[in-house]
């Protein structure tokens, strides 16, 4: 069966009640017949529920869900994307490690290697993203545990190749952990490049709707179980209700990201002569500069592309003010288009400099491109730009 059969089909086990969708199991802790049963799950000789801190059948369900579409071995799910994250990170370095990350990172991704890791005793360094495998290489110390790097970067969309680093990361024994929020395992399947994990905001395209939290690590079995592991004490659950959302999102995730990736792909093309605009970046333009590496890598370019306009920071901001339809928010992956502008807002307290490193010029537009009518999207942009 292809992934994403399997992904629809997959579900816990049906009730007596023989419903045909998963019901909702909202409860803190699961009971045992007898004594004998309770010893033996917490001595991990059984898989049964005890607590929803633990697990639970609808984030189960979810999880498996998103094992089928990577095509992992096992996975864990979290209370948001940062929490997938931060458990990856604090589950697997420790005192004296050496995490090697893409400077161009989500913004509390960057904080959290930035402001806390060295708290805990862990290093960090950092390769820009346009960087090759020789100058990744340099940066590896004898130390290092783990190279973390999302593709395409947010908000500049780069994109890096994964393969080369796979293999560099095998060949000096360290994790490989791929953020694989903007391309979706629809886009994109960083274990089938050699990524050992692969961690998920499911905020942002998973649930494609805009309504819930939720994150998701899955990869190696043995790394995740230390993650679960970690996660069951520390407390980052993922809540049932949030959980039973996303899995169904699951189900229509092929299709929403079939028409997000090509809505872009034309709005984009449409767009990227405009006299409005100095450049724009969708990893499926031939005007890309890694274009090679997203058609090689990516299965679609994803639902997001950017910008930057000709008259910098002011036209940004008069560029959001002139829009009527797309949404002035800061998520990415709805069904409703939402535009950005990362250097007054996301991204605002980084310097000149900084932003630069991470390819975010003042007038840089992101735009999520929704599941509205392609030409009303174009249209609404359009009119925007006769403002600026
Ligand atoms: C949003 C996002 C995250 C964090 O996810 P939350 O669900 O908001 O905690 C991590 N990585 C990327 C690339 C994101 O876009």
């Amino acid at each position: 069966m292809h992934s994403t059969t399997r992904a629809i089909r997959t579900r816990v086990g049906q009730t007596n009640e023989m419903e045909h969708t998963t019901p909702l199991f909202l409860t803190s802790s699961f009971c045992f017949d007898t004594a004998e049963e309770m010893r033996a799950a917490f001595a991990d000789e059984t898989n049964d529920n005890i607590y929803s801190r633990f697990s639970n059948p609808n984030v189960q369900e979810f999880t498996d869900k998103v094992v089928a579409l990577e095509g992992a071995e096992a996975g864990y799910a979290t209370a948001s994307g940062m929490s997938a994250v931060f458990g990856s990170f604090m589950a697997l370095l420790k005192k004296g490690d050496h995490l090697l990350s893409c400077r161009a990172l989500f913004g509390s991704t960057h904080n959290i290697i930035t402001k806390y890791l060295s708290r805990f005793g862990i290093e960090y360094s950092y390769v820009d993203a346009s960087a090759n495998i020789e100058e990744w290489k340099k940066a590896i110390r004898p130390n290092t545990k783990m190279i973390y790097v999302e593709s395409p970067t947010n908000p500049g969309l780069e994109i890096l190749d994964l393969k080369p680093l796979a293999d560099l990361s095998r060949q000096h024994n360290i994790i490989f952990n791929v953020d694989n929020c903007f391309a979706t395992p629809i886009g994109q399947l960083p274990i089938g490049s050699g990524a050992d994990l692969v961690v998920h905001s499911a905020t942002k395209w998973l649930d494609g709707q805009g309504r819930v939290l939720g994150g998701v690590v899955v990869g190696k079995k043995e790394l995740i179980n230390d993650i679960y592991l970690f996660c069951r004490n520390t407390g980052p659950a993922l809540s049932p209700f949030n959980a039973w959302i996303l899995s169904k999102s699951l189900e229509t995730l092929e299709v929403r990201m079939e028409r997000h990736a090509s809505n872009a792909l034309w709005i984009a093309e449409q767009l990227q002569t405009h006299s409005k605009i100095r450049s724009l970046k969708y990893p499926f333009l031939a005007s890309h500069p890694q274009y090679e590496i997203a058609k090689k890598q990516m299965l679609n370019g994803g639902g997001i592309f950017c910008f930057e306009l000709k008259g910098g920071l002011e036209a940004g901001r008069k560029f959001l003010d002139s829009l009527q339809l797309l949404s002035m928010t800061a998520n990415l992956g709805d069904t409703r288009s939402i535009a950005t502008h990362p250097a007054s807002t996301t991204h605002a307290k980084l310097s000149e400099e900084e932003r630069q490193s991470v390819a975010i010029s003042p007038g840089l537009i992101r735009i999520s491109v929704g599941l509205e009518h392609r030409e009303d999207i174009l249209k609404d942009i359009l009119q925007a730009f006769e403002n600026v």
